[in-house]
């Protein structure tokens, strides 16, 4: 059931329901599912808008629970992090991102990036921009191989602490994102301070963009805010040969969405760079 529609998750684990037995049981599933070798990676690719190249794969987990079936993120991120796994679970989101980011480059995907989704609760662990290094480096990777994605609300959390780690992970070398741009109403003097290769405009813009003018409005302007800051940028969630359109019109140098790819299983998403390579 990982081929094909392994992006696709269905949406009503326990952590969405009331019955308090049935949420400790889930949690307590959660609480193992490291160990069972429950976890696996899907990748999304990120495609130069005028080559059509994949340039960047995102690494998005996946968690295929015994009974429920296939969990989605959204669905027991949250729980990891009250429940403080996040950070093992993170730990072994990087370990395996970068050993597939290694088999990829050893198929001859030479310039491929890897990008990982980081959790506010990782962003504070002591020794995190070393134990990344340390594992670029047990797999041969440089830092500029790895982009970590952090969402523009949890950097409005505590600003000034992180943007003080910011700057360790950046000091090591790591590309890092401004994760769903444009949803956290973070100042552009902000902005400007953290230490940011890229933006990734949020899926809300994009998919409203053929129809609502201020959508459109704010696609342009992030997109020439990236620009004169000197910034990538990234469309996530184009669905629509129209989106990607008028986003290569804009400039938007990145897209990435279901029209290009869903996220793709190990397997599958090493196929999709191949029929890349070869076309
Ligand atoms: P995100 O980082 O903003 O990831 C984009 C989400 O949009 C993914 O959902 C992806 O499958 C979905 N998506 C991609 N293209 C399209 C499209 O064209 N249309 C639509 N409707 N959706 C699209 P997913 O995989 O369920 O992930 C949801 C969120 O969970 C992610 O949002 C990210 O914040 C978080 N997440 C995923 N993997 C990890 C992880 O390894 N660690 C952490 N801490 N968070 C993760
Ligand atoms: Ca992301
Ligand atoms: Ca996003
Ligand atoms: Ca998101």
């Amino acid at each position: 059931a990982r081929s094909a529609g392994a992006g696709q998750t269905r949406s009503f684990s326990p952590a969405m329901r009331e019955d308090l037995r049935e949420r400790i049981q889930f949690e307590n599933d959660l609480r193992n599912a490291l160990d069972l070798g429950q976890f696996f990676l899907c990748y999304q690719p990120q495609i130069c808008a005028t080559t059509g190249r994949t340039m960047t794969m995102e690494a998005l987990i996946r968690w295929q629970h015994p009974e429920y079936g296939l969990i989605g993120p959204c669905e027991f991120i949250p729980l990891a992090e009250s429940a403080g796994l996040i950070k093992r679970i993170g730990a072994w989101v990087i370990e395996t991102a970068c050993a597939q980011l290694a088999r990829w480059r050893a198929d001859g995907h030479e310039q491929l990036r890897m990008a990982v989704n980081l959790s506010a609760r990782q962003l504070p662990e002591p020794g995190l921009a070393e134990r990344i290094g340390e594992v670029l480096n047990r797999h041969r990777l440089t830092p500029a191989d790895l982009e970590l994605e952090i969402t523009e609300s949890v950097l409005m959390q505590d600003s000034e602490r992180s943007t003080n780690r910011l700057m360790a992970l950046r000091r090591l070398g790591l590309r890092l994102s401004i994760d769903d741009f444009g949803t956290g109403y973070s100042s552009l003097s902000y902005l400007r301070l953290l230490p940011v290769q890229a933006f990734k405009l949020d899926r809300s813009f994009v998919d409203t963009m053929e129809r609502s003018e201020t959508s459109l409005e704010i696609c342009d302007s992030a997109i020439r805010l990236a620009k004169n800051l000197g910034l990538d940028i990234v469309a996530e969630g184009v669905e629509t040969e129209t989106q990607a359109q008028l986003l290569r019109e804009m400039g938007c140098p990145l897209l990435q969405g279901y029209l290009f790819s869903r996220p793709l299983d190990a397997a599958s998403a090493g196929l999709f760079l191949a029929a890349d390579r070869s076309a």
